[in-house]
């Protein structure tokens, strides 16, 4: 999720504003952000810093990473590392384009190291220098297609990208899968689901904090986070009765399991179909926003300034539920 500029800004020049001013770390102040380590697994960990949740996964082969939090974090965030492993970076996976994920990918990378001897994921895009950035192809398209004070410098950029379903990796003797899901927070969206461990990373399709995220100039809907939701709920297998099962580090917020994400979805699907029977009632945006099809679930979800409002979100189921045809 992105951190907006303006209240009532459209929400395009929000993320936009939003992904510059990541980049240049020029609007936030990270000076007292520590960096913090969560053991999730044997060989997984979750670093809360600022910005998005990171995934690290180590091993004998190196470090894979899922998303880098903001470049002026990128020191704090390799010292944590080395705490963990004595191994390179070899792989930076992104969950999606958004700055508050992707900032350090210019850093990180070129502190880490491309696996010698070739790469198991196939084409090299790039030369081979510093560790691989693996992501769905619209998040290149979309680093790469930021102009002026949102510019990426070429070094973010992602150096492997997929299109269609999935990228599946074997690291540091795990399977890992990179799924592709359409049109939900972004149109570049990946969860990350190492096989072994059984921890899905999820990216910005979940979080435990606020309502979701839809950046519809970038591509996201309402039906889309749905879909999400609805794949990472197929692929955890939860133990009943006690803590266990299938872990989920979602993009903002606490290491959660199948009822967090259970709960998520249902607070989503709720208000999508109660947005819908307005739609179909025929009221108009503000008719919706004011009746409030949310309040039972403001006091968990809600905010009304900052980073994404109810306002924001309702506006954002409206217009997916208005605009798909
Ligand atoms: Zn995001």
């Amino acid at each position: 999720m992105m951190k907006r500029q303006t209240a009532g800004a459209v929400l395009s020049v929000a993320f936009a504003a939003a992904l510059g001013a990541a980049s240049a770390g020029a609007q936030q102040n990270f000076d007292d952000v520590a960096v913090q380590t969560l053991q999730v697994r044997d060989d997984i960990y979750m670093l809360v810093g600022a910005g998005g949740n990171i995934t690290v996964q180590t091993g004998g082969d190196g470090v894979l990473m899922v998303d880098t939090q903001y470049a002026p974090l990128s020191d704090r965030i390799l010292a944590a590392i080395g705490e963990l492993s004595d191994e390179p970076i070899r792989y930076i996976v992104n969950t999606h384009h958004h700055g508050d994920h992707t900032g350090g990918n210019a850093n990180l990378r070129l502190a880490g190291a491309t696996v010698a001897g070739g790469n198991m994921l196939g084409a090299i895009t790039d030369s081979g220098v510093g560790a691989q950035i693996v992501a769905h192809e619209n998040v290149l398209f979309r680093l790469s297609s930021a102009t002026g004070d949102q510019a990426v410098s070429s070094d973010g950029w992602p150096t492997t990208t997929f299109f269609g379903d999935k990228k599946q990796l074997f690291f540091n003797g795990e399977g890992i899968e990179v799924i592709h899901l359409p049109a939900a927070h972004t149109d570049g969206d990946s969860i990350v689901f190492f096989r072994r461990s059984d921890v899905i990373s999820a990216g910005d399709v979940f979080n435990t904090t606020i309502y979701p995220v839809i950046d519809m100039q970038a591509g996201g809907t309402v039906q889309g986070i749905i879909g999400a939701l609805d794949k990472i709920v197929d692929l955890i297998v939860p133990v009943y009765g006690q803590d266990g099962g299938t872990l989920v580090i979602p993009g903002h917020g606490r290491l959660s399991n199948l009822g967090d994400v259970l709960n998520f979805r249902e607070m989503v699907i709720v208000i999508r179909d109660r947005v819908q029977h307005m739609i179909d009632e025929g009221m108009s945006l503000e008719q919706v926003k004011a009746a409030q099809p949310s309040r039972d679930y403001d006091p968990r979800y809600g905010a009304s300034g900052g980073f994404w409002t109810t306002e924001d979100f309702i506006e954002a189921v409206y217009r997916s539920l208005s605009e798909q045809e």
